[in-house]
């Protein structure tokens, strides 16, 4: 890289990349660790900020081209419940979203999860974008509506968690902080970077796996893969409907992989104990949300070790779907939980400024809400 000048990000790098980096500036391997730490622990967000490092190394990195940054902050919209949805600005001018949800909204609860900690201080669930838009077209989210503009690298995806962490003054260690891969994209069509972020984050800031749920709308092939992983966060499946016409209506990802391939692999994936593979499913009113429909997700989820999220629909503008009523997601639930499925409701966060699950659109308009 020497005598290039195109800029090197540094973030995103793992500590071994790093060591390559300093070796070939002719620099003990210890200043990679230090670099490492500095970048991804005490969340420095500029090169010229790490204080840990040699004012001349600084420099030297600096005319090799290396350089890190944070994504901007372009707008902050905060919820009258607390939420706070980001538009986070990447260096070519790229936007996505990224949500910050005091108390979580019952996506991350696991049964590690349950009780917080005596040390625990704040509680909360940041929500990442894996890319900007999405190509998947799930016909009741307003992400789709942005097609998919490309994929984040794994430096962007980490730095939207530094970069909230940060904003909230948040000390791993003392605060319990969860992270869902449910923002905008379908992170299993990013998954190299995908996956490279998650190991950042687990070694470099020190957010435990088991804090962490990536959500798939059904990539069947990287479900094995990821089941494989030695750094594995928890896996929810985004279903959404109780049979395959169905499903292909509003997903047509449903279209190459069926709900039988689909919950094969669900069926196969390896959970630890005590784990379950988590179910999300939207419900449309008048669409997917009867009797009937809960029945037939019972029989689709029998021999899984499942627990199931039901989210009554977003509103949104160009979403040709309602919002079922309470009655109905109430007898939805309790048909899936007469059957012995942990099933529970979702609480939409931050409605209002358009950062609830199925709402990432960057809009800079907020909901009018009665
Ligand atoms: S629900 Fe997820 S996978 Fe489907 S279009 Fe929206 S962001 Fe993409």
């Amino acid at each position: 890289m020497p005598g290039n000048p195109q800029q090197f990000e540094l973030l995103g790098l793992t500590n071994q990349e790093l060591m390559a980096v300093v070796e070939a500036l002719g620099e003990p391997r210890y200043r990679a660790r230090q670099l490492f730490d500095a970048l991804y622990g005490q969340r420095v967000a500029t090169l010229d900020e790490i204080s840990t490092l040699p004012k001349t190394l600084r420099a030297r990195l600096a005319e090799e081209g290396y350089r890190s940054g944070f994504p901007a902050i372009d707008q902050r919209f905060v919820s009258r419940d607390g939420t706070v949805r980001y538009l986070v600005r990447f260096a070519d001018a790229q936007t996505v979203e990224t949500v910050w949800m005091p108390d979580g909204d019952g996506a991350e609860e696991t049964e590690e999860s349950a009780t917080p900690g005596p040390s625990s201080n704040r509680r909360a669930t940041i929500c990442l974008s894996s890319q900007a838009g999405c190509a998947v077209n799930c016909k009741f989210c307003m992400t789709a509506l942005l097609g998919v503009q490309r994929n984040l690298t794994a430096g962007e995806i980490v730095g939207q968690v530094l970069l909230v962490l940060n904003d909230q003054q948040i000390e791993i260690g003392r605060d319990r902080i969860n992270l869902v891969f449910m923002g905008q994209g379908e992170p299993f069509l990013n998954y190299e970077n995908f996956i490279r972020a998650a190991r950042l984050l687990v070694e470099g800031a020190a957010i435990p796996e088991s804090r962490m749920t990536v959500s798939t709308s059904g990539i069947v092939p990287r479900i094995a893969e990821f089941g494989a992983e030695p750094v594995r966060p928890h896996l929810a499946i985004s279903l959404n409907a109780s049979n395959d016409d169905l499903r292909e209506r509003i997903m047509p990802i449903n279209r190459k992989w069926k709900l039988a391939e689909l919950l094969e692999a669900a069926r196969r994936f390896p959970l630890r104990s005590r784990e379950r593979l988590t179910f999300e499913y939207v419900l449309l009113s008048g669409v997917n949300d009867a009797p009937e429909n809960a029945r037939e997700v019972v029989a689709l989820l029998s021999g899984i070790r499942a627990k199931v999220n039901l989210i009554a629909l977003n509103p949104g503008p160009e979403i040709p779907f309602q919002t079922p009523t309470a009655a109905a997601v109430e007898s939805f639930q309790q048909i899936l939980v007469a059957a012995g499925i942990p099933t529970y409701v979702r609480r939409p966060r931050g409605l209002d400024i358009y950062a609830a699950c199925g709402q990432l659109k960057r809009s800079t308009t907020l909901l009018s809400l009665t």
